[in-house]
């Protein structure tokens, strides 16, 4: 598999198939497997902590999400195939899950929404097996009867809705939690739910979400300046990169 390394954490370089096909074999394997959807927002807060970039190193798989890993990736001189949304994986998964038998359990997002949001997977993707849900906001005590509960019931797919960092950093520090695969998917359970909009299929293909995001969600626009710092930092390294290469 073709990997590029955009300030220091590694991009697997897939299609939406190939991610999905990668997945597959984790399943047959034995053992749990790591999902992360790295996009400039993640990556960038890998850039000032070491112990995050580590964690998503340390993953079976990292799909390159995003338009400035996209971006980014170009300025390493590398194509990325496609851009591979965490939502948009996880709806894959779900959508040919139906005959598989696969189960699936949904941890986060604020209470009522996970259910919500397998509701919506069942009635959009027919004979899907959602096995359990729980929200993403848990005291040690109910953490402890919520991954008791994973545990008891043999999950192919945990999908980890915390946001970022703290999903990255979740699933990572809880190997005792049984399931195949594990996966970040953000605040994908608020848009299956219906409680959060996706940008519709223009702005996506413009590579514009965030600015959609922007429109919806104004006061995220402090962390939606990591955009354009993250493709500046890129810059900056690389030039640094070539010049001091140059020097040699
Ligand atoms: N969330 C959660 N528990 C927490 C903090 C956040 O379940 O302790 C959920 C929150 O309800 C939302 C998601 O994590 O559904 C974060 O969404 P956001 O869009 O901010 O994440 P991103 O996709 O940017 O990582």
């Amino acid at each position: 598999m073709e990997r590029v390394e955009i300030l220091s954490v590694r991009i697997d370089n897939v299609s939406m198939d190939e991610a999905y096909k990668t997945i597959m074999d984790f399943l047959k394997e034995e053992g749990r497997h790591i999902v992360y959807t790295p996009n400039a927002e993640i990556i960038m807060a890998a850039y000032r902590d070491r112990e995050l970039k580590d964690i998503l190193n340390s993953s079976d798989l990292n799909v390159p999400d995003g338009i400035g890993v996209v971006m980014a990736a170009r300025l390493y001189g590398f194509r990325i195939k496609e851009r591979v949304a965490g939502f948009d994986l996880m709806n894959y998964i779900c959508k040919n899950a139906p005959g598989k038998g696969h189960r699936i359990y949904l941890l986060g997002g604020k209470p009522g929404v996970a259910e919500e949001a397998a509701k919506n997977a069942a009635s959009t993707y027919g004979d899907i097996n959602i096995v359990g849900t729980h929200d993403g906001y848990f005291d040690s005590e109910e953490e402890k009867s919520m991954i008791e509960d994973i545990n008891s019931k043999d999950v192919d797919f945990l999908f980890v809705g915390l946001g970022a960092p703290k999903q990255e950093k979740w699933i990572y520090g809880h190997p005792e939690i049984k399931a195949r695969v594990m996966m970040g998917v953000g605040g994908s359970f608020d848009v299956l739910a219906g409680v959060v909009k996706r940008a519709p299929a223009i702005y996506q293909k413009l590579g514009l979400e965030w600015l959609y995001r922007l429109i919806q969600e104004p006061w995220r626009y402090k962390r939606m300046l990591n955009l354009p710092l993250f493709v500046l930092t890129v810059f900056k390294e690389r030039i640094g990169g070539l010049i001091w290469s140059g020097r040699q």
